[in-house]
């Protein structure tokens, strides 16, 4: 197959299909079908092209991408088109890999459910009076519903994991500062990563090696030495791999479903030669909070630039600066970024900066050290990706705590800054898709992807 046909093909079955779904933000057709092109040209000529040339790949729309709309599904970046390429994007359109559209995701990526969109809610493929999960949870539907085999989004505590548990994909949020956060817009900036959504351990392992790597636009950047070959490795066994079991992940508030499923892949993994061992890590509680804290203070430092003067919304009425900054901020943000703007600037204030912020990190230590121990006694870590199946549109959007709750499981990995990935590992009774995590210690992406591949 040609570039052309494949890209054809993925855009005519998103056009046709995506009404009912509604995973994309913008489509990229014109653009899409031009850069196909162009790499058919230079494979005609023979010239080289990169790993994922021709490949259709869907970009969550906080994922800056020149020349085209990038919104964070917000009111205030409605019109907002970047003058460069994220650091991600660059590298995977110099891979090959062909934009077709921006992903629909929850407002500024808060949320567990794509429902904070400014602009529309997006359906499970599986069922669409369920959630596909968030909030990248257009990307996950994008490659779930067939649009797109490859998509891409941003992890600030759960929302590529959460979202691909949901939608039956593997879905994978590297060690921090292995990818570069350069053009992704900021949410919290000490937890964000971006990383892939896709069907299969072996293309996850593909995107990966496409956008990792040290750059120098992006100061958290790791400049160490790191693995560049994933897919090469994938055959190995398993045969002796330490598989540490949290029995803190599997406790009360876990759907038994989930739990059976669980229980079926550690007798897999046990009987392929892995050892299983359960553990205490205590730490979900602590993490739950201190994430909520970190990751609203640092968002309501990120958001402070959206001010309605420089660029983004801004209101026709106001007298006076003051005036212009609280009125564009009042019309064009959405309920649930006006919460964490005000929890974070409450927790950052003078007066209760002791009692919320310096504990949090006090707690970020705490639970970087639970990890580092486990480290010390297994190779992996696994656990249910989300406690809870894919839920009714609607039922948990007036209800803040229950839907921080969706994400127990996976907030820690970001506070520990550690890799985790999310692979499928069975459905419910109502054919809903049910995920499976595993958790490594920084920078063994190899090793992860290994055991994922293992229970393929
Ligand atoms: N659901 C979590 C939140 O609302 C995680 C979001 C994310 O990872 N971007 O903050």
């Amino acid at each position: 197959f040609s570039a052309i046909e494949i890209t054809k093909d993925y855009l005519d079955r998103a056009r046709k299909f995506d009404g009912s779904i509604k995973a994309f933000i913008s489509l990229n057709e014109d653009a899409a079908l031009r850069d196909a092109e162009a790499i058919d040209a230079r494979m005609l000529k023979g010239e080289e092209v990169g790993l994922l040339a021709g490949i259709p790949i869907a970009i969550k729309d906080n994922i800056c991408t020149r020349g085209m709309k990038t919104t964070c599904a917000s009111k205030m970046l409605e019109d907002f088109v970047p003058p460069y390429d994220a650091t991600v994007v660059k590298k995977l359109k110099e891979a090959g890999a062909i934009i077709i559209g921006k992903t629909n995701m929850d407002e500024f990526a808060m949320g567990s459910s794509t429902e904070n969109s400014a602009f529309t809610a997006t359906k499970n493929p599986w069922d669409t009076t369920k959630v596909p999960g968030g909030s990248s949870g257009g990307s996950a539907a994008a490659v779930a519903a067939g649009f797109a085999p490859l998509a891409f989004g941003s992890d600030t505590g759960g929302s590529i994991r959460q979202p691909a548990s949901f939608c039956g994909l593997v879905g994978l949020k590297p060690t921090y500062g292995l990818v570069s956060r350069y053009g992704l817009i900021a949410f919290g900036s000490s937890l964000d990563q971006i990383g892939p959504f896709t069907r299969t351990v072996e293309d996850c392992a593909l995107s990966l090696q496409a956008i990792q790597g040290q750059d120098s636009m992006d100061t958290t950047s790791y400049k160490g030495k790191i693995e560049g070959q994933y897919v090469s490795e994938l055959q190995e066994d398993i045969k002796g791999l330490r598989i540490g079991i949290p029995k803190e992940f599997f406790q009360a508030g876990l759907n038994p479903e989930i739990a059976k499923a669980m229980k079926d892949s550690m007798e897999v993994l046990e009987k392929m030669g892995a050892i299983l061992e359960e553990f205490s890590l205590p730490i979900m509680d602590s993490a739950l909070s201190a994430y909520y804290i970190i990751s609203s203070a640092e968002a309501s430092s990120n958001l402070a630039r959206y001010d309605g003067v420089r660029y983004g919304y801004r209101s026709n009425s106001f007298e006076g600066i003051n005036e212009l900054i609280v009125n564009s901020r009042t019309e064009a943000f959405g309920k649930e970024v006006k919460r964490r703007i005000m929890m974070g600037t409450y927790v950052l204030s003078s007066g209760y900066y002791d009692a919320y912020y310096k504990k949090a990190m006090l707690l970020r230590s705490k639970i970087k050290d639970s990890f580092a121990n486990a480290f010390e006694s297994y190779d992996i870590i696994l656990s249910p990706t989300s406690p809870i199946l894919p839920f009714n549109i609607g039922e948990k959007l007036e209800d803040p705590l229950q839907m921080y709750l969706a994400d127990i499981y996976t907030v820690s990995i970001n506070i520990a800054g550690v890799p985790a990935i999310s692979i499928p590992c069975g459905f419910s009774r109502s054919k809903l898709p049910i995920g499976l995590q595993f958790i490594g210690n920084h920078f063994s992406e190899k090793q992860l992807l290994k055991a994922a591949y293992s229970l393929e």
